[in-house]
């Protein structure tokens, strides 16, 4: 049987500059993973501009691979409606404000997703409605004749949320859904991706900036650096005993990343402390994308790495060439 989700050697290449001084920029670079048909939480994690965004758009369809394939139970991801591609995924964005327009009633948004969605022909929207708004922990009177601007931050995530679900998909593809909430609000909004996951039987990829929250919440997690994923697995096995070079530099940032510091999140910006030029020199490499500020590299860096399995991992790093037993399958097991 097929995975749920497949990737298949994924790249989106941008050109930017000028037409003189055009260069291409792999936004995202050969990535290939999979995601299994049980519920299950899987980060995506980098610092900002590590492709982790533009992949999720890729997941989402916004934007189309410049090569690769993405599947979906074994079917292309272009070969589904778009009705049956958001039964199926659906997102949840950054900021809840976005997601509403502040001039309509948040009902509004809700009945008229229930209806394009039902599977009834509407005849138990209410009832629907009251269902789905109760597992984000919100009732429909709650709702009644408000607009966006008359809930929290936390509350407008749990309606965006309550409006993705009521499309009743099987995945959900959150790119920093808690990054602009406050510390308590950030904890119960990945509470209940726990018990979306447990309860609900959802498939929930977050994608976050976050070391700490990602941590707390998933069961797998991918690091990505400059496009690629460097380092893959369950989430304690990667975060607590990392293994590439560049995982090891992103764990020493959070020094507690036990489950109660959720609050101190934050991997380390380390393109903050990089230059402009040193950032778009790593992209356009064509070997390991760490080998400009990596203790270990060699001469044999300066080839891309491909992924070597240490165990129930992978990792893309010459180091772990002596590891390698059997293909390079990147299909990561649970923790
Ligand atoms: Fe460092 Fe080489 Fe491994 Fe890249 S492949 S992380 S440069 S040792």
């Amino acid at each position: 049987m097929s995975e749920f989700l497949e990737l298949d050697n994924v790249s989106k290449i941008f050109k930017v500059g000028t037409l003189i001084s055009r260069i291409s920029i792999p936004a995202v670079w050969k990535v290939t993973f999979s995601l299994p048909e049980r519920p299950v939480i899987f980060s995506l994690v980098g610092e900002s501009g590590s492709g982790k965004s533009t992949l999720a758009n890729l997941l989402l369809r916004l934007i189309k691979p410049t090569s690769g394939e993405i599947y979906l139970r074994g079917k292309k991801l272009e070969e589904y409606s778009q009705k049956e591609f958001l039964r199926m995924v659906q997102p949840i964005f950054q900021n809840p404000f976005e997601s509403f327009n502040p001039l309509k009633k948040v009902e509004t948004y809700i009945f008229s997703t229930a209806r394009a969605f039902s599977r009834d022909g509407g005849r138990n929207l209410e009832e629907n409605i009251s269902r789905v708004l109760a597992s984000v922990g919100i009732s429909l009177e709650q709702i009644r004749g408000k607009y966006p601007h008359e809930f929290s931050g936390g509350q407008l995530q749990r309606l965006a949320i309550a409006r993705a679900l009521l499309a009743d998909p099987e995945l959900l593809v959150a790119d920093e859904p808690v990054s602009m909430l406050d510390v308590s609000l950030r904890v119960s909004i990945l509470n209940l991706f726990k018990e979306l996951r447990d309860r609900f039987k959802k498939k929930i990829i977050y994608i976050t900036h976050d070391l700490a929250t990602a941590y707390y919440v998933s069961d797998l997690i991918a690091v990505m650096l400059r496009g690629t994923i460097v380092e893959m697995g369950p989430a304690g096995v990667v975060l607590n005993h990392p293994l590439h070079p560049y995982t090891v530099l992103l764990r020493q940032s959070v020094p507690d990343i036990s489950k109660e510091s959720v609050q101190t999140i934050k991997v380390a910006e380390e393109k903050s402390k990089l230059e402009r030029k040193t950032v778009s020199e790593e992209y356009t490499l064509s070997g390991c994308k760490f080998y400009l500020r990596c203790p270990y590299a060699t001469q044999q860096c300066l080839e891309e790495p491909p992924y070597f399995q240490v165990e129930n991992r992978m990792v893309k790093c010459w180091l772990f060439q002596n590891s390698q037993e059997g293909g390079t399958k990147h299909v990561v097991e649970k923790k």
